[in-house]
């Protein structure tokens, strides 16, 4: 008689022990329903690239003088400019140029070195192509304007963690004018100037 008392006593704590776990568990999933993903939706959400993103690099023809400075630059002497001496006009002639970015390492070398500025880092990240042989691109795919996330009709732009406002975690449904953590890089850049122009005075 006792040993069937015990039995259905532990019968009945192991019963409470599954249905508190079990209503842990729900509770967990219930308070997650009530969440928006922190996850971004790609690609129907992309993150807005940060200010100084080194993306697929701009080339602007016109504007390139055959100097090779940015192959000399380059770690792999990576971009093709092909040019011929013009004997008429004792210049040299531009005709073709081209950066193979299945081989780029994006550090944006021959962007800083370019005396023309002629070559520009962009926000665009999505090179992935079937054959290797398609990133190889020429002056014209190069000349092509950039994608932008934030100019994108089809996708919603959403602000990297980096540049949320302070506890902020989730980057969905920000309310306008929100300013992210810290300084944008436009003000310290005054504070910078403001600080010279206060040691110029000092100093004088
Ligand atoms: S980004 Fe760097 S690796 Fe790529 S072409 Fe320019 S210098 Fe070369
Ligand atoms: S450094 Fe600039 S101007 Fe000179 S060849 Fe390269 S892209 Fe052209």
């Amino acid at each position: 008689m006792f040993k069937i008392l015990k039995q259905i006593s532990d019968y009945a704590k192991e019963s409470f022990q599954a249905a508190k776990y079990i209503g842990e568990g729900l509770s967990v999933t219930f308070d997650h329903m009530g969440r928006r993903p922190i996850t971004v939706q790609y690609p129907y959400e992309k993150l807005v690239p940060s200010e100084r993103f080194r993306g697929r690099i701009h080339y602007e023809f016109d504007k390139c003088i055959s100097c090779e400075v940015c192959v000399r630059v380059c770690p792999i002497n990576l971009p093709v400019v092909n040019w011929e001496f013009d004997k008429k006009s004792k210049k040299k002639k531009l005709n073709h140029y081209s950066i193979d970015f299945g081989v780029c390492i994006f550090c944006g070398n021959c962007v800083e070195y370019c005396p023309t500025n002629c070559l520009s880092m962009t926000e665009e990240y999505e090179l992935a192509t079937y054959d290797r042989h398609e990133l190889n691109y020429d002056n014209v795919a190069l000349g092509r304007l950039p994608y932008k996330v934030t100019q994108d009709p089809m996708v919603t732009p959403l602000r990297e963690l980096g540049y949320l406002p302070k506890g902020v975690m989730d980057p969905h449904d920000l309310p306008a004018g929100t300013q992210r953590a810290g300084k944008h890089p436009e003000d310290i850049v005054e504070e910078m100037k403001s600080k010279a122009s206060e040691e110029e005075k000092v100093n004088q």
